[in-house]
């Protein structure tokens, strides 16, 4: 199976709406890369019984599907109500500690206890993903009061957001860890850590996934300020940076998120790292057949700016059209890309030979029409790098492991496919055109430019080649 003609990746979550054996294949064929499950609700038996069945569809479509496991991170959420509260304009709510006594009518409970000692009065505290506003009047040991500025009827274990405040929570919470342990068991192929703030966030991730024997890549959540103000040291420690824009859209003023979006996705390309740009891509699709005009745009502008991928959460989660939505981001994607992005890839910084000697590869390639990209590849080094110069021709990956199919599939432009290795490298490259030429990837006389980091009589050579399938 195959998707020749888009560059753009398309990750989807998956959900009560996409669990079955029939819509994970139809979203497959209609073009999803990667799907991601949320530890925010996932249940550890509902992970242990997707992911063999993702991996067997994949297998049957040799599609090198890959799995990314989102994890809740540090996460502050109000506690469990025995009746919704009914907050207006100019009522004061109290958020307390879990063993304090309900001092006002209007209280609930958080789960951090660190709070009171994280904020101060005249902070703005955000409740359920920007629905309710409030201002902090009065800190005190195990209580902090709060003026409602935006009400309405406010639930049970609603994620509380507090824009500008530097919280001591610690980077990997005690369900994170369980999760990530889960995640390595699995095989999962990234694992993504939500609220990231600084690289040692990241270290501390990539040190428990390798403890907990897992391959995984490590997808770095952005999503406040102070990950944006670290940003530069979060992209360097990090597999791929995803713009997290549902959080991020509210820790930041919403004006700023288009500019941070943009900002990011050029340093990740500038620094080498790759980049998602995720949330609310096509949210009017949870309940309706078709997108907006902007939320189009809104896609489109991820596509310009040559964003490794996009993605969809509620919209394949729990929507309606899952898979009408897949094939709307492939039309926009497909059709964007043709028309040409902003070129920040030509500003990567490129401190090795290796790299130079990628570049040369994709300047040869995307001055020869109709050519083609083909790296092979041990560990996956070469093609991500590959991708991170967004050439215009189409890239393709050979590996002789699964998993690193599965990880390079998150790379801009990148097809993967699995190979076996000869010892002889020109029998390798043969079997591999024979591959394309079989799946009418090419046809006799393309150009191909063959990037490779194969060993030759025992140590490892770059080379890149010029041959005519
Ligand atoms: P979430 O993260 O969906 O796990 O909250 C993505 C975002 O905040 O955009
Ligand atoms: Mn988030």
């Amino acid at each position: 199976m195959n998707r020749k003609h888009r560059k753009t990746r398309i990750i989807c979550t998956l959900g009560p709406a996409t669990e079955s054996d029939e819509v994970l294949e139809a979203l497959i064929l209609a073009g999803a890369n990667v799907f991601r499950l949320n530890m925010s609700h996932a249940k550890h038996e509902w992970v242990r019984d997707i992911c063999p069945r993702i991996r067997a569809i994949s297998d049957r479509l040799s599609s090198h599907t890959s799995i990314l496991c989102d994890l809740q991170g540090p996460s502050i959420r109000t506690g469990d109500l025995e009746e919704d509260l009914d907050l207006k304009k100019g009522d004061m709510v109290e958020f307390r500690k879990k063993d304090a006594e309900a001092t006002l009518p209007l209280s609930t409970t958080v789960n951090y206890a660190g709070l009171m000692g994280d904020v101060s009065e005249g902070d703005r505290l955000i409740v359920d993903n920007g629905g309710f506003l409030m201002l902090i009047k009065e800190v005190n040991a195990s209580n902090i009061l709060c003026e409602v500025k935006t009400g309405g009827m406010m639930g049970s274990r609603r994620h509380i957001n507090l824009p500008g405040v530097r919280l001591n929570l610690p980077a990997l919470t005690k369900k994170d860890r369980l999760d990530l342990a889960l995640a390595c068991d699995v095989g999962c192929d990234f694992i993504a850590g939500s609220f990231v703030r600084d690289a040692d966030h990241v270290r501390q991730l990539r040190a428990a996934m390798v403890e907990g024997g897992g391959h995984a890549q490590i997808v770095s959540k952005i999503e406040d300020q102070e990950a944006v103000r670290n940003i530069d040291d979060i992209i360097s420690e990090s597999d791929v940076v995803m713009v997290a824009r549902g959080d991020l859209g509210i820790e930041v003023n919403i004006e700023e998120l288009p500019i941070i979006q943009r900002k990011i996705v050029k340093r990740c390309l500038r620094l080498g790292t790759r980049v998602i740009v995720a949330t609310h891509m096509l949210e009017s699709m949870i309940a309706n057949p078709l997108p907006t005009r902007a939320e189009v745009t809104d896609v489109s502008n991820a596509v310009f700016e040559e964003a490794d991928s996009v993605m969809l959460s509620g919209e394949t989660s729990v929507g309606k059209y899952p898979v009408e939505c897949v094939e709307i981001l492939d039309r926009i994607a497909t059709r964007i890309e043709r028309s040409g992005g902003m070129g920040y890839g030509a500003e990567a910084l490129l401190r090795t030979e290796r790299q130079k000697t990628v570049r040369a590869a994709v300047q040869l390639a995307d001055s020869i029409p109709d050519a083609r990209i083909l790296v092979f590849t041990r560990r996956g080094f070469m093609p991500v790098q590959t991708a991170l110069l967004r050439p215009h021709s189409p890239i393709y990956a050979f590996a002789p492991e699964a998993v690193i199919c599965r990880q390079v599939n998150l790379g801009r432009g990148v097809t993967a496919r699995r190979i076996d290795f000869s010892e002889e490298p020109g029998d390798t490259l043969a079997t591999a055109v024979e591959m394309l030429k079989n799946e009418h990837d090419i046809d006799a006389g393309t150009p191909l430019v063959v990037i490779s980091d194969m060993t030759q009589k025992g140590a490892v050579v770059d080379s890149v080649l010029l041959v005519h399938a």
